[in-house]
């Protein structure tokens, strides 16, 4: 008797870790960084106590912040009722300091501008608020860099400007020609095409799916409006300097719910 329970329990376990290695993470756990999770029958999974989204190929996204630091846990739940659970110890990570000198007028902005910032800052504030509401993870079909030329700014840098600390660089500058075709990094919805705002000039946001999105600043041109689905590699705009730029270039950022991720690290994972 004692002999088949214990074969019994030997095959529970084995089927139990069979089940844990179809759990699969790919790309960097690092400030700034996205892992993309696959798995079968996945019921639930969580980063500490947030709920993410998994979609029903078992695709789920998480991602850490450019300050994110030391332990973080996922838990992921299947329909059998495992639970495993992963520590994900984040390394630490140094931003460079990038001292910049700009037109005054956007480093302090004029009294007769801060009223249409506020209404810019609203609209922004309303569009991200609609980040978050798919279920698919549209961009499981890859990542690509949206515009051709050199990197000229890198992400998370301590940006001073004229002398005086700003926030953090939330992206990725790309240094091209002005009407250089700028692409969509994925599939997505466009959020929002906004025109001349005064900091973000002309852009687009999308909405890659489960609260990833990328946002693209100083566009010379939009080629899509709010609400249109687009594929990765479809022209959505054109290199500018419009808004807080000295010179043509496409300013690329990438959010995971209100997370700064580094652009770079969705080029860097391979599917
Ligand atoms: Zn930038």
């Amino acid at each position: 008797m004692k002999k088949i329970f214990n074969s019994f329990l030997f095959l529970s376990l084995t089927a139990l870790s069979i089940n844990a290695q179809e759990l699969k993470l790919i790309g960097k756990a690092e400030p700034g960084g996205v892992l993309i999770g696959t798995g079968k029958n996945i019921s639930s999974a969580y980063l500490n106590d947030t709920k993410l989204m998994v979609d029903k190929n078992g695709i789920f996204i998480l991602g850490f912040d450019r300050d994110a630091a030391g332990a973080q846990y996922l838990k992921v739940e299947f329909e059998n009722g495992e639970i495993e659970t992963k520590k994900i110890l984040l390394p630490k990570r140094k931003y460079v300091i990038q001292k910049l000198t700009i037109a005054e007028k956007y480093v302090n902005p004029p009294q007769e501008e801060l009223e249409r910032i506020e209404i810019e800052s609203k609209k922004m504030n309303e569009a991200r608020s609609q980040v978050g509401k798919i279920d698919s993870a549209l961009f499981s079909i890859g990542f690509i860099k949206p515009a051709a030329g050199r990197i000229s700014s890198v992400f998370g840098s301590q940006r001073i400007l004229n002398g005086i600390p700003k926030s953090p660089h939330n992206g990725i500058d790309i240094a091209a020609p002005e009407g250089t075709a700028v692409l969509a990094a994925s599939d997505g919805v466009v959020i929002i095409a906004g025109e001349d705002f005064y900091y973000n000039g002309n852009f687009i946001l999308i909405d890659h799916g489960q609260g990833l999105s990328s946002i693209y600043l100083h566009l010379s041109k939009l080629n899509t409006k709010t609400g249109d689905l687009v594929k990765k590699g479809q022209k959505i705009g054109e290199v500018g300097s419009t808004g807080r730029s000295t010179a043509p270039h496409l300013h690329w950022g990438v959010q995971w719910y209100g997370n700064r991720i580094d652009p770079m690290s969705l080029l860097n994972i391979s599917f």
